[in-house]
């Protein structure tokens, strides 16, 4: 048995996190297509240049772009097994796509899990929030410290915090959130795919509620 899963839910919902664990846990690739955009910006390649203003703007990267590289990235052999989808689909179109792409694949999607989470929350997360600048891992100032400070505990290197983090582009994020992926939850509730975890939830109770939701599969 194979497991397709996709993670949805507005930034600081907590997706990257939980999706890293899950991935060591079952196996499975974790797929964040904001990671691949940053490092495509990070190597300068034609597609990180086009990407780069709309990142920055806490805007959505163009759909056939977006899907595009998606198409690229789920031929990859590591995926033979199911993968965690963090990020993407973010629009009604891009989840046609994936549709589309995992029929010709024969690897349906098995679930997705809505992380529901509080505007309070969200900006507490992200004002609080450094990112390795290699590996793309997660911690939190106060909630999921580094074991030493500004260094990534997986691979060791400098912690940073995000451009698109600050505060006018988190808003930023949010309304675009709203607008264009929340549809999504609807999209998929009507395919009987949508699971509802509680994104408020610190680490350990979400993953508790999430291994629960998986149990099902
Ligand atoms: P994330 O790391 O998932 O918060 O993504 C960071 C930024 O990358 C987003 O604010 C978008 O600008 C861009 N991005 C990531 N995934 C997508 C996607 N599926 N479609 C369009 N833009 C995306």
């Amino acid at each position: 048995m194979t497991w397709q899963i996709v993670l949805l839910g507005p930034p600081g919902a907590g997706k990257g996190t939980h999706a890293k664990i899950l991935s060591d846990r079952y196996r499975i690739p974790h797929i964040s297509t904001g990671d691949i955009l940053r490092s495509q910006i990070q190597q300068e390649t034609s597609l990180g240049k086009h990407a780069k203003s709309f990142i920055d703007n806490g805007k959505l990267v163009p759909d056939e772009l977006v899907v595009e590289m998606m198409k690229t990235r789920l031929q990859d052999p590591d995926v033979r097994h199911g993968f965690i989808l963090d990020g993407f689909p973010r629009t009604v179109e891009q989840a046609r796509a994936l549709d589309e792409i995992l029929s010709i694949k024969k690897m349906p999607l098995s679930l997705v899990l809505e992380f529901d989470t509080s505007e309070d929350v969200i900006v507490d997360r992200l004002s609080g929030r450094w990112s390795c600048s290699n590996c793309g891992a997660n911690y939190h100032v106060r909630n999921i410290p580094p074991a030493k400070e500004g260094i990534c505990d997986r691979c060791g290197q400098p912690l940073v915090q995000r451009k698109d983090d600050e505060p006018e582009t988190v808003r930023e994020r949010l309304r675009v959130y709203r607008d264009q992926t929340a549809p999504l939850i609807e999209f998929y509730e009507k395919r009987k795919l949508l699971r509802v975890v509680s994104g408020d939830l610190d680490v350990g109770p979400l993953q508790e509620e999430l291994a629960q939701s998986m149990k099902c599969l």
